[in-house]
């Protein structure tokens, strides 16, 4: 099943994309199935869930961290992911910058738009990304790739098409002001509800849980 999946999304998705597989309550043989098949970027929201997973894990992939970064689960986060999606403070930039100084590590980092301005939503605001970006591009054990956001969820995917749009707006408004320290390659944006949108308002790595895996049997999502 979720080796058909992945195919099938792997033929699908236009070049240029890349496919993250978002695993969140999925065990390591879920996971080493899915790398298998062809992923090479797989999600995780929680740092204990991944540590889990991540020592039984033998295929080789990159991981990245997608969900909502504590402070003080920095330290273990850096000693395991490729790449950190959701950065959305300074404060945690720079408990990065000093667990990556220690490890002697470079982090990319993506960061997290609140694109829907919902109160409730981590993620910075759209207004505030450039700032943010200003103050981590002094951090010199981090590096800024690229935007993600969730957007707000709509069961309609395209409720969330002007979100990306605005997304979209600012990953090429960073990218055009060439700031010396930022190299804004990803613009992560859309789940298997959404990536189809996503892909159209310009996403070039999208995250998919449910379409790989089928459906979660938890209650967080
Ligand atoms: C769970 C999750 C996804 C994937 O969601 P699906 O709807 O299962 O595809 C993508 N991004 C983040 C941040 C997630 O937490």
């Amino acid at each position: 099943m979720i080796r058909e999946n992945v195919k099938r999304l792997l033929r699908e998705l236009p070049e240029g994309v890349t496919l993250l597989a978002a695993a969140k309550e999925r065990s390591a043989e879920e996971i080493s199935e899915a790398i298998r098949a062809g992923i090479t970027i797989i999600g995780e929201n929680y740092v204990q869930e991944a540590l889990g997973v991540y020592k039984e894990v033998e295929e080789k992939a990159q991981w990245h961290f997608i969900g909502h970064l504590q402070t003080n689960k920095v330290k273990k986060a850096v000693g395991i992911f490729d790449v950190i999606e959701s950065l959305d403070s300074l404060r945690l930039a720079k408990e990065i910058e000093k667990c990556c100084e220690r490890q002697n590590k470079i982090m990319p980092v993506l960061i997290e738009v609140n694109s829907g301005e919902e109160d409730q939503k981590t993620g910075v605001a759209p207004k505030d990304v450039g700032q943010l970006i200003r103050e981590i591009s002094s951090l010199s054990h981090l590096k800024i790739m690229g935007l993600m956001t969730m957007g707000p969820r709509f069961g309609d995917p395209e409720g969330s098409r002007p979100y990306f749009a605005r997304t979209r707006e600012l990953f090429e408004h960073f990218k055009d002001l060439g700031l010396p320290t930022v190299e804004m390659r990803y613009l992560s944006m859309g789940m298997t509800n959404s990536y189809k949108v996503a892909i159209e308002e310009g996403a070039n790595l999208v995250r998919i849980g449910t379409k790989i895996f089928g459906e979660r049997e938890g209650s967080y999502n």
